[in-house]
C-alpha cells in the first residue's frame, strides 16, 4: 500500500486546493503556508525527491513552475518569490514525493535568508570546486 500523502492528492483520494493540473503535473495551496497563497508543484508520479527526475520530466515540470509562479506573483502581489524545492530530511524535506515550493515574499516580512558565511581560503573553494567538477563529468541527466 502506498502511503504517500502526495500520490493521494495527485489521484484523488485526499482533496486538495487544486490550482492546475495536465497529465504529469498537479499544483496546488500548501495546506501550511508560509504566506496565503503559497503553493506546490507535484509530479503526478511518485519519485522522492527532484534529483531521481528524468530530464523530460524536469523540462514539464520546471514550465509549469514558472507558469504558477508568475501566477502566484500577480496573485498575491507579493514582492518577490522562493522558488525552491528540499532534497532530503537534511535539507529539511518532510514529503518524499517530489514538489517545488512557490512562497510569495513581501518587502519586510522578516524571514531571513540562510546563514552563509565565507570560504576560509582559496584553497577550501577550490577544493569544493574540483569535487563538484569531477561529479559532474561522471553523472548523467537520468540518475541510474
Ligand atoms: P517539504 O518540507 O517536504 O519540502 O514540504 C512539504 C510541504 O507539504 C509542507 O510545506 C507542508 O505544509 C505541505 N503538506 C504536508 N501535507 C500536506 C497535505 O496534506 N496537503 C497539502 N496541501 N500540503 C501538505
Ligand atoms: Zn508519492
Amino acid at each position: 500500500m502506498n502511503d504517500c500523502i502526495f500520490c493521494k492528492i495527485a489521484s484523488k483520494e485526499l482533496p486538495s486546493y487544486t490550482i492546475f493540473e495536465d497529465d504529469d503535473v498537479l499544483s496546488f495551496l500548501d495546506i501550511r503556508p508560509v504566506h496565503p497563497g503559497h503553493s506546490l508543484v507535484i509530479s503526478k508520479r511518485h519519485d522522492p525527491d527532484f534529483l531521481a527526475l528524468d530530464q523530460e520530466a524536469i523540462m514539464k515540470m520546471m514550465g509549469t513552475i514558472a507558469r504558477i509562479g508568475r501566477a502566484v506573483k500577480t496573485a498575491t502581489g507579493a514582492d518577490g518569490l522562493n522558488i525552491t524545492t528540499n532534497v532530503g530530511a537534511a535539507a529539511g524535506q518532510e514529503v518524499f514525493h517530489v514538489h517545488w515550493h512557490i512562497i510569495p515574499r513581501f518587502t519586510g516580512d522578516g524571514l531571513r535568508r540562510f546563514p552563509q558565511q565565507e570560504y576560509a581560503s582559496k584553497e577550501e573553494a577550490f577544493a569544493a570546486l574540483s569535487h563538484i567538477k569531477s561529479a559532474l563529468a561522471i553523472s548523467t541527466a537520468k540518475p541510474a
